[in-house]
């Protein structure tokens, strides 16, 4: 599926370069295949991704990634709430499906 972070899906959402990559916000054990179905991923260049220092990409900074994953929370819970729930709910059925909560 579409990333449902950004309709510019053509440039890096950190720096506006030309898009290299799909960022998942969401991975790990059996989580990236949800993400990709949900489509919670960004758009990014390789460098924002996994090629430049580690404090300018979001792969190995550890803040980065945290940082990360709440946005897809927080992305895919606005999706639910959207489509009707309430964000109590929302944010049970989030944890449901990752069986974790990072907010
Ligand atoms: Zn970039
Ligand atoms: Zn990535």
């Amino acid at each position: 599926m579409k990333g449902i972070v950004t309709e510019y899906n053509d440039i890096c959402l950190f720096c506006g370069k030309p898009t290299e990559a799909q960022h998942h916000l969401i991975y790990g054990k059996g989580l990236r295949a949800l993400a990709e179905k949900d489509g919670l991923k960004i758009p990014c260049c390789n460098d924002c991704h996994n090629i430049g220092d580690v404090l300018e990409r979001i792969h190995d900074n550890p803040m980065a990634e945290k940082l990360s994953k709440m946005m897809g929370q927080l992305a895919w819970e606005k999706r639910a709430v959207v489509n009707g729930m309430t964000e109590e709910e929302a944010r049970e059925a989030f944890r449901i499906r990752y069986n974790k909560s990072w907010l």
